[in-house]
């Protein structure tokens, strides 16, 4: 669904990380971050970011679905 029609953000959940707003979609629970213009998926350095932070408390496994080796930096 999501690759035709884009991702749905389920923004009732969305949290600050410290850097930026993130939240997942609703259907295929890939996180998406904001941006100027709506939610996007986040690069590989942003989710890697992302995770980084998460990782305090020990989740490291929610970047399914992200494609990697990608940097747009
Ligand atoms: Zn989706």
């Amino acid at each position: 669904m999501c690759k035709l029609r884009g991702h749905l953000p389920d923004r009732g959940t969305a949290r600050h990380d410290g850097q930026d707003y993130w939240t997942n979609c609703k259907r295929c629970d890939a996180p998406l971050i904001r941006a100027p213009d709506g939610w996007r998926k986040p690069t590989a350095d942003e989710l890697a970011a992302h995770v980084g932070h998460k990782a305090e408390s020990g989740q490291l496994d929610d970047d399914a679905g992200v494609v990697r080796g990608r940097s747009e930096s």
